[in-house]
């Protein structure tokens, strides 16, 4: 049985190329670029909450980084740093070292030094915080959007909750569809070059990323920049049609796991984020758009129907205390 050390060794300590200093001692040094703020954050990932416990760990480790950088999407940071705070129960090495492959092939993807952590014994916890760097006023906050933007999703939301829905017995879904679902699920891409895109062309004022679903997350930035939203249901994503279509609708707006941003925009720069989706070879959905607040002290968003007519909503996301 190895110990903490060598399995900190073995799976976890990879030379740092852009940290003066990585694992192995009390503490990473980190040198930010001049002019650069430091944009910082951290998501668990927790067996029986987040992930199954016979999850593939090659894509749990992938995931458990790509749920991180994508948030630094969101604010529109070039992701440099994660550190990795590990709970596991047993020193399984065929498991660690295929989550350590997963973890590692996103971070080399996205050009990220793993420069710390913890590796402790305990139930299964996987914990990063990951850090990037973005000129200080430019990060793409969520309240940052105004009154008359545009509101718009990248990708497509909803194929992570088909997925789900079909492990949980909730549906069935069937090849071709089922891989793309679980992929989605199991191994998300975050948006990392449409984040970085967005802020340093000035494309957008405020995104964020889709993580609890949909409605809930356009939510936070109707809430943080005290305006309303408007989603018209004939502007989002075709569905796919070989699934229950009520389903596959409320996955779309509230399943969650999607880690697509979205973003609000002027309408002057639509131009510009067509020309931009087509570089990135990424599909950008123009949803809706923003208004000033009905009431004056709620944020709502209001989902459209395609007579033009509010369409009540059940189920905004997912709530770990609702
Ligand atoms: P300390 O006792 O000083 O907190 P540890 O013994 O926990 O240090 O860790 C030793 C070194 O290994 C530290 O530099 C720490 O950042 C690194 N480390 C521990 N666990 C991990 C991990 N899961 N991934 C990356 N680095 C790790
Ligand atoms: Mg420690």
């Amino acid at each position: 049985m190895p110990s903490e050390f060598e399995l900190i060794a073995r799976y976890f300590k990879r030379s740092a190329s852009c940290a003066i200093l990585g694992p192995g001692d009390d503490c990473a040094l980190l040198s930010p670029s001049q002019g650069m703020a430091l944009a910082v954050t951290t998501d668990m990932l927790i067996s029986g909450v987040h992930f199954f416990p016979d999850t593939d760990p090659w894509q749990l480790g992938w995931k458990a980084l790509a749920v991180n950088l994508s948030d630094l999407a969101a604010m529109g940071a070039q992701p440099r740093w994660a550190l990795l705070a590990a709970s596991l129960p047993c020193a399984n090495e065929t498991w660690i070292s295929s989550f350590s492959a997963g973890l590692f092939a996103c971070a080399h993807q996205y050009g990220v030094d793993l420069i710390g952590g913890d590796t402790t014994r305990g139930p299964m916890n996987l914990c990063i915080t990951a850090a990037g760097e973005l000129p200080v006023d430019q990060a793409l906050c969520r309240g940052k959007a105004k009154a008359g933007d545009d509101v718009w999703i990248s990708g497509q939301t909803g194929l992570a909750g088909l997925g789900l829905a079909h492990l949980q017995n909730r549906t069935q879904l069937f090849e071709p569809l089922l891989s793309r679902c679980l992929l989605a699920l199991h191994k998300p891409i975050p948006r990392i070059e449409l984040g970085l895109a967005l802020q340093r062309h000035q494309l957008a004022r405020a995104a964020i990323d889709i993580s609890d679903g949909l409605l809930a997350d356009i939510g936070h930035i109707a809430v943080c920049s005290s305006i309303d939203v408007e989603i018209f249901l004939a502007n989002l994503p075709p569905l796919p049609d070989e699934c229950e279509p009520a389903l596959a609708r409320i996955c779309q707006l509230s399943g969650g796991d999607d880690y697509e941003l979205a973003f609000c925009a002027p309408p002057s720069k639509r131009l510009y984020l067509i020309e931009l989706a087509e570089s990135l070879q990424l599909p950008l959905w123009r949803i809706g758009n923003t208004v000033t607040k009905k009431e004056v002290h709620k944020s709502e968003v209001r989902l459209i129907g395609e007579d033009g007519r509010p369409v009540p909503i059940t189920q905004k996301g997912f709530d770990h205390f609702a």
